[in-house]
């Protein structure tokens, strides 16, 4: 997908830092980490948000949600850890292609909106 910071990263255009990648799948650090444990996890097809998941596409998606906890685990995140996806304008979304946050490695904030 051409203008899309993500599919540039999974192509190596753009440097990240990697702690996890498969055929299907990347994970790497966030660039402006909120949290001491701060990643993002990505398919490596370009779908735009969670309302592009689709029958279709969405075996990548229980890929990916078997590999939060293992990634999880490899972070020592054993306190625990959040997971999110923003959607869209209202939500925050700033980089269209799908990706899930995985926060941890401290106390978060309860606040949910
Ligand atoms: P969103 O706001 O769409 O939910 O999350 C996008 C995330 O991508 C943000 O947390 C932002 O810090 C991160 N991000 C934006 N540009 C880059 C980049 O070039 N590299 C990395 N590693 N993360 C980025
Ligand atoms: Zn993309």
């Amino acid at each position: 997908m051409e203008n899309c910071l993500f599919c540039k990263i999974i192509a190596g255009d753009i440097p990240s830092t990697k702690v996890y990648e498969d055929e299907t799948v990347l994970a790497f650090r966030d660039i402006a980490p909120m949290a001491p444990t701060h990643i993002l996890v990505i398919p490596k097809c370009h779908i735009p948000s969670v309302d592009g998941i689709t029958p279709e596409n969405s075996a990548v998606v229980a890929h990916i949600f078997e590999l939060i906890p293992q990634i999880a685990a490899a972070e020592k995140l054993t306190g625990g850890y959040r997971v999110v996806s923003n959607c869209g304008p209202d939500a925050g979304q700033t980089v269209n292609h799908l990706h899930f946050h995985i926060l941890g490695g401290k106390e978060l904030s309860v606040q949910m909106a």
